[in-house]
């Protein structure tokens, strides 16, 4: 069979730009398929951050006439690992200082229905007889509601390639008033309960599970858990009568950045048959965050959006419990303004024990994986997750909630799992403060036994998270949705 073409559509990819696990999958994903012989290509909005990392690049295509939408370009430029990139050049939608989706205030850009409407539009152009490219996809794989578009341009398109919706998080669904249908030119057929009409506004994540050929989440467990009410925001009616047509892949990890053998962000480098340098990083870390150097104190690390999915209100309500354990906390990220300013709170009650740096930091992201005895994550919803898997390549065992990828990727320690050299973590069912705490109770004890321990850590170090698998998964995902017949377009 000819080589297969995807044309890999989303908002955000490393190290372009990044607000969220979804730029880390979009950075990795494409170039492990592009290992096992799959040519795929990345469609990304120009952003101002894009377009200065971008490099050289060719016009390939400019639209004058897309209905509805103001005029942009298509570049084509590489990435710095020669990942082919399509970049939509709009600088009246794109190029403006701020977040992808958000103002420096914190706000939506109240154009994002056009702004990702126009990105959904392109998607589905360059996968149909309209592209004035070259290169033509066999298939569009289509990422979270930025790209929810797409599979219903494409489902009203001449010589539409079939399409795949991956669900990263089904909490984010890109909803706008009813209006926005006509001012995006979709077909006024669309907004329906059967379409893209979500309680009487358009979805764009609801039109893209809707009419997409195939709906794959980032995890076994999330797929089960977003077909039920309590996970399903609103679509598990939906997402139940897809059930054979969705699938979960668990994520990998950037096996090459999230290496502690080669880590330059780290004080120490260190690997499985000798871990001594992660004694190195541990003090560093504590230094940094300016917490008590302490070999001896167990030191848990956090590295969060501070938000209610993640969990971190019941982690700060239970701090001042953790600190008379004692353990330290070292905690990195920033999000709710409420939660932010209890984590500081926090410090400053507890200057020795716990520490918070709130923003965004890349190299203390590593360090925290590395220096940290224990991660944290109480996510009460989480479709993969990544920082777990980064936790355990370091050697750092997560405490987790048993939801979603947490429960995938980590097995809870007994006797019996780290017998069987399968025991990775904790994790604990029922969310609650108290659950929480005992988990983290449960960790500490074992810590003081270092034999254990030591088996623990080097179990979690000898877990292979690298994208590979999870490639010929997706692979095995396009074959399939290529195999079905074409679908009937009533007209
Ligand atoms: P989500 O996408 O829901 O935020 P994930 O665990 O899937 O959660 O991915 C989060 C990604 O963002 C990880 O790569 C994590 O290391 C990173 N990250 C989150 N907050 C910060 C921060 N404050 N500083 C550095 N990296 C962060």
């Amino acid at each position: 069979m000819a080589e297969l073409k995807v044309l890999f559509a989303t908002s955000e990819v490393v190290p372009l730009i990044k607000t969220g696990g979804l730029a880390d999958v979009s950075g990795a994903l494409p170039a492990a398929l592009r290992a096992i012989g799959v040519d795929v290509r990345v469609l990304i909005p120009g952003y101002l951050q894009v377009m200065a990392k971008l490099g050289e690049f060719n016009v390939v295509a400019t639209f004058n006439n897309l209905p509805g939408f103001p005029s942009a370009r298509i570049l084509s430029g590489k990435m710095a690992n020669d990942l082919p990139l399509l970049v939509v050049d709009c600088p009246n939608l794109y190029q403006r200082e701020g977040g992808p989706y958000q103002n420096e205030q914190g706000q939506d850009w109240p154009d994002n229905a056009l702004r990702f409407g126009l990105l959904s539009k392109i998607g589905a152009v360059l996968g149909s007889d309209e592209s004035p490219l070259d290169w033509h996809p066999d298939l569009v794989h289509c990422n979270d509601w930025q790209t929810g578009l797409t599979p219903a341009y494409l489902k009203f398109a001449t010589g539409a390639v079939p399409s795949i919706m991956t669900v990263h998080n089904l909490a984010f669904q890109g909803i706008f008033p009813a209006k926005t249908v006509a001012d995006l030119h979709l077909p006024a057929s669309c907004f329906d309960i059967g379409g893209a009409e979500f309680y009487g506004s358009l979805s764009f994540l609801k039109a893209g599970l809707f009419y997409t050929n195939h709906i794959t989440t980032v995890s076994p467990t999330y797929a089960k858990e977003i077909q039920q009410e309590e996970l399903g925001f609103g679509m598990q009616g939906l997402l139940t009568t897809r059930s054979d047509d969705l699938t979960g892949i668990l994520n990998g990890i950037d096996t090459d950045e999230w290496n502690p053998s080669t880590d330059k962000l780290l004080g120490k480098t260190y690997h499985i048959r000798d871990m001594s340098g992660k004694v190195a990083n541990k003090a560093l870390l504590q230094y940094r965050m300016r917490l008590k150097v302490d070999p001896a104190v167990p030191l848990l690390g956090v590295i969060s959006r501070f938000t209610h999915q993640k969990g971190l209100d019941l982690l700060l309500e239970i701090a001042p419990q953790l600190a008379a354990l004692p353990v330290q906390l070292a905690m990195l990220g920033s999000g709710d303004v409420a939660l932010q300013q209890s984590a500081a709170d926090l410090s400053h009650k507890y200057p020795n024990q716990i520490a918070a740096h709130i923003g965004y930091s890349e190299p203390l992201s590593h360090l925290i994986e590395a220096g940290a005895d224990m991660f944290v994550m109480p996510s009460r919803f989480e479709p993969c997750g990544l920082n777990q898997m980064y936790s355990q390549r370091y050697g750092t065992p997560p405490i987790v909630h048993a939801t979603g990828g947490l429960a995938d990727s980590v097995v809870n320690y007994t006797n019996a799992t780290l017998k069987a050299r399968m025991a990775s973590g904790f994790s604990f069912s029922g969310m609650t403060a108290q659950n929480l705490f005992d988990t983290i109770q449960r960790a500490v004890s074992l810590y003081h036994d270092k034999p254990k321990w030591q088996a623990l850590c080097k179990n979690c170090m000898a877990k292979d998270f690298s994208w590979s698998t999870s490639a010929e998964a997706y692979r095995e995902v396009y074959l399939k949705v290529l195999e079905q017949p074409k679908p009937v377009i009533p007209v």
